[in-house]
């Protein structure tokens, strides 16, 4: 490709409404451009990257035995009541009327279509195992898009889904989708993760998140520094906590606190520490009020919770309730003397003469001590892990903290779907069962940006060679000299011939801004062509990374471009 005669918009000034790097450099670099809200065009250059991010993908699940389909975008309501989704998924579900009133969505995910399929044309177990895959445009009506297609509500997503006649099955094809993404994002580059995830409101009962590790990840994760345990903050459990230290119980007294409501408030005021007090939240689960305990310094996991009590709907009481509920305002709750619910974080029961809220108005209790002044009906894991703790799978280990960007996640589904929808085979026995079933997704946009975030300088993006739109950039220096030109073309229609993506820059600009839009764009590869080095018979190769720069014989430069892309991708 020449750069003259082609597209590559490039901005000077970063985008005001573009928060994070990768959104920033793929506006800047020309790759996309936004439409609407979470809705953009792919310009040729980022066209190239979800491109070669789809044929890797595609590569590794044809390599794991799945099939390529093409489901559609607009799903008939219909599948959508069968599986009970249309009625739970929320906003999210973009829905739509055609001209003869019946209802549709944009698939926001395809469970339901492909399900459909398979209950039509799958009757016996000598059908399965079967794994269909799909790279399509999904649609989510996404609350807060952002970030560029990190978040957005149009989306490129690659979706698979696979059938099997048992539990054995589901497990084993579940494993090889779990191999494929690990090959899919080594090949990509990627410093990734594979975590335990919770299984969310998909449903099904076991399921990995594939995170790639950056500070701008929306997602918290977690990993041992010694074993391979790695989960989601969602999910993760830390050891619990072992007998606690005998410590005498003093006696209880009461402590005025005026004004002072939240835990940093009464540590600082009582000049203690936030890990000895006790904090109060009062929810409504399901309609009826609960109280929570945890250590003053440890977060609710609101997932945890909601699944300790079952609980299908779960809010934090309103303040009229909590007044209600403690006879105080609120940030003065406190377990003792409650009447409703109590459950407590397993770290709670360890806690001796800790400060609790006194259920009136400015008032705390100290030295309070559970199974003495208050007994929560049950005590369960409720709160996130933290640093350092210690490591739920492993003696020794502790607990480390990172941020990530979920880019893909597998899923076992179980018969949920193929039981609501009646998707059932004949087995060995002529017996008929329901389908069990596994999903497992992949976001290619998101794919594309989160490799910005781990690959970028102050120059620009930085691609991995994997995925970047070209491999190699030939810069002309100076285009109007004839021997420039000659040597460049050659090297050009060279490289082309050894099947390296290049761009020639055959720009008339300054030699200055060329480098800089090479950088910008981020082609892992440089070769520069001035006259000078075309007199000497010698040009200059750099790698956009380090910047280091070797001096190769013009002859033997498409042969060593060629093997540098060869060895980056192997
Ligand atoms: P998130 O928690 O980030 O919303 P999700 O759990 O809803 O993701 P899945 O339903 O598992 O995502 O979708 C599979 C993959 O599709 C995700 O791992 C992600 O890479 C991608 N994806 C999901 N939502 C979006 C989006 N709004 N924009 C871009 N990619 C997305
Ligand atoms: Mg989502």
């Amino acid at each position: 490709m020449r750069y003259s005669q082609y597209f590559i918009p490039t901005l000077k000034e970063t985008p005001a409404d573009a928060e994070i790097i990768s959104h920033q450099l793929m506006l800047r670099a020309g790759l996309i451009r936004k439409v609407a809200s979470g809705i953009y065009n792919y310009l040729p250059l980022g066209l190239r990257t979800i491109r070669k991010v789809e044929a890797i993908v595609r590569a590794e699940m044809d390599r794991a035995g799945a099939l390529e389909i093409l489901m559609p975008m607009a799903n008939p309501a219909e599948l959508w009541q069968e599986s009970g989704r249309w009625e739970k998924y929320g906003k999210e579900l973009l829905r739509f009327k055609d001209r003869k009133e019946a209802e549709f969505c944009m698939g926001p995910t395809h469970e339901e279509v492909v399900t459909d399929i398979v209950r039509r044309e799958v009757r016996s177990y000598r059908q399965m195992p079967l794994n269909l895959y799909q790279i399509q445009t999904k649609f989510r009506d996404e609350i807060r898009p952002r970030f560029g297609l990190m978040r957005g509500r149009e989306f490129i997503m690659k979706d698979a889904y696979s059938f099997d006649v048992n539990e054995a099955g589901a497990i084993a094809a579940y494993d090889k989708m779990y191999q494929a993404y690990r090959r899919i994002f080594e090949r990509c580059g990627l410093n990734f993760r594979a975590v335990e995830a919770d299984s969310g409101a998909i449903g099904g009962n076991y399921s990995h998140e594939f995170m790639v590790l950056a500070d701008s990840g929306e997602d918290a994760i977690v990993s041992c520094n010694s074993c391979q345990y790695a989960a989601n903050i969602e999910k993760a459990e830390a050891r619990p906590p072992g007998a606690p230290e005998h410590c005498d119980p003093r006696p209880l007294e009461k402590v005025v606190t005026p004004g002072q409501r939240s835990i940093e408030e009464v540590s600082t005021f009582l000049g203690i520490a936030a890990s000895e007090t006790v904090k109060c939240l009062i929810f409504v689960a399901d309609g009826e009020p609960v109280a929570v305990l945890l250590r003053g310094d440890h977060e609710l996991n609101e997932i945890k919770l909601s699944k300790v009590l079952g609980a299908s709907e779960l809010a934090l009481a309103d303040e009229a309730l909590v007044s209600k509920v403690t006879n105080a305002p609120v940030g003065f709750a406190g377990p003792i003397g409650l009447s409703i619910r109590v459950i407590a974080d397993l770290a709670v029961a360890g806690l001796r003469n800790v400060v609790v809220g006194g259920n009136a108005a400015d008032l705390h209790l100290k030295n309070a001590n559970p199974g003495r002044d208050f007994t929560p009906s049950l005590y369960a894991d409720l709160r996130n892990v933290v640093h350092d703790d210690l490591c739920p799978r492993c003696q020794g280990g502790v607990l480390e903290m990172w941020r990530g960007v979920e880019v893909g996640h597998v899923f076992k589904l179980g018969t949920r779907y193929s039981e609501a929808m009646k998707a059932s085979f004949l087995d060995n026995d002529g017996k008929e069962q329901f389908v069990y079933m596994g999903c497992y997704g992949i976001g290619i946009g998101r794919t594309a940006a989160a490799a910005i975030e781990q690959n970028h300088d102050a120059g620009g993006i930085i691609w991995p060679m994997a995925i970047a739109p070209f491999e190699v950039i030939v810069t002309m220096l100076n285009p109007n000299d004839e021997s420039v030109r000659t040597t460049a073309e050659a090297l050009y229609t060279e490289l082309q011939g050894l099947g390296v993506d290049v761009l020639l820059d055959d720009r008339d600009e300054r030699a200055g801004s060329k480098f800089a839009d090479a950088d910008l764009i981020g082609i892992p590869l440089r070769v520069t062509v001035g006259a000078r080095g075309v007199k000497d018979g010698i040009l200059e190769l750099q790698e956009r990374r380090s910047g280091e720069k070797d001096l190769v014989a013009i002859a033997a430069m498409a042969a060593a471009v060629a093997e540098k892309v060869r060895l980056a991708k192997a």
